[in-house]
């Protein structure tokens, strides 16, 4: 394992903003990470966990301790059916789109429509990563973890997981403790892709025969890359962390409020059933509703001209530039609507962050 200091993460992230790692780490085993973990132990080190780096905001004062960017590779898929389903062994640190492509070609169901989404496998659980009408959690099996508090690797149940939207006990209530080293997914043999998006509906309509799953795949990557949602090369759009905010998940009686203040201005919010007779509303349409359209300017940073939700890095912007942006959606949303937008990113090297 090769200790490395004062490596730059803006390099390591999507939005390409953030200070230095003071020690920085890359482990390819559970052995490498326990070694980490070790070193980071010895000298009080703070330690932060590394995938893709594609759903974080880093300080510009970097991280004060050290960085554990997980590169544990693999993907094995075992022989053992379990009721139609085939069961792959994925490494923490593949690559998520690379592990869609292979289920895919292999025809296996359950991930197609989450095409496209950068970083890696080991990030999927943190906060069940979900789009175009799936979720991790539907399909993820168990998850192998090194838990530091134990100090020892552990085979976590689906159930043990926690999963809700956006949600995991990784991302709130054990946040820190566990280590992803390795995911099990199990999937569909020969199964049918999942159609349920209106997105999805509409890019298949006037069509006889049903799509298959590659031809999900591409008409997913297809959406996400016209709503700047895919990771292009030179596309401005893509120096982001993805949409910047959680769809709010509102009561029937804030909901209904927020109706109220809509039809005064002659509105309807775009709102779908969640659990517990709960609406999560589309976050898109209040940002946009509250003077903040696709492709809004602030200095260095702005919003992406084709989506409302990403915050997007325009070039040589600072993250103290991001937070004033989002500082300035949130307070207008709350302001108009009367509804608090969470940060979907994680935010990292900040007194009150990670
Ligand atoms: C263009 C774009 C589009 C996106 N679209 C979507 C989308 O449609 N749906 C969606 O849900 N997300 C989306 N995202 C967000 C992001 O891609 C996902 O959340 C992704 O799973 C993050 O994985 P990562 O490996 O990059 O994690 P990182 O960004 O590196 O880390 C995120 C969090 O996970 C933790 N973490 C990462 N790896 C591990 C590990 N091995 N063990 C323990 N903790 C770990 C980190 O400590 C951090 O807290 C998008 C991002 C971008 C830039």
């Amino acid at each position: 394992m090769l200790l490395q200091e004062n490596v730059s993460l803006a390099a390591l992230t999507t939005f390409r903003i953030g200070g230095p790692a003071r020690f920085f780490v890359e482990a390819s085993s559970a052995a490498d990470v326990q070694e980490a973990i070790a070193f980071a132990q010895s000298k009080s080190l703070p330690l932060f966990v590394l995938g893709g780096g594609s759903n974080l905001l880093v300080a510009d004062s970097g991280w004060p301790g050290l960085v554990l960017k997980v590169a544990i590779p693999g993907i094995e898929r075992r022989s053992g059916d379990d009721g139609g389903k085939v069961v792959f062994d994925v490494g923490a640190g593949e690559s998520w789109d690379r592990f869609v492509s292979q289920a895919v070609m292999a025809r296996c169901a359950g991930v197609e429509c989450l095409s496209g989404i950068p970083g890696s496998v080991g990030g999927t659980p943190v906060q069940n990563v979900g789009a175009y009408g799936q979720e991790v959690s539907e399909t993820i099996a168990s998850v192998e973890v090194f838990d530091r508090k134990a100090g020892q690797v552990r085979e976590l149940c689906r159930e043990a997981c926690g999963f809700s939207y956006r949600s995991s006990i990784f991302n709130t209530s054990e946040r820190g403790r566990f280590i992803i080293l390795r995911v099990t997914y199990a999937l569909q043999s020969g199964g049918e892709p999942h159609l349920e998006y209106a997105d999805l509906k509409r890019h298949f309509e006037g069509r006889e025969t049903r799509p298959n799953l590659a031809e999900t795949r591409e008409a997913v990557r297809h959406i996400r890359a016209r709503k700047g949602m895919l990771i292009v090369a030179g596309d401005p759009d893509c120096q982001s962390a993805g949409s910047f905010f959680k769809n709010p998940v509102l009561t029937e009686q804030q909901h209904e409020d927020l109706d109220r203040r809509a039809a005064a201005k002659g509105f309807t919010v775009p709102s779908y059933p969640a659990l517990e007779k709960n609406r999560k509303v589309s976050a898109a349409w209040l940002v946009e509703k509250s003077g903040f359209a696709r492709g809004y300017g602030f200095g260095h940073v702005g919003i992406s001209s084709k989506h409302a939700l990403a915050i997007v890095n325009r070039g040589g912007a600072t993250s103290a530039e991001v937070l004033a942006l989002k500082d300035q959606i949130q307070h207008r949303v709350e302001e108009i609507w009367g509804v608090h937008l969470e940060p979907e990113p994680v935010i990292v090297g900040f007194c009150s962050g990670q």
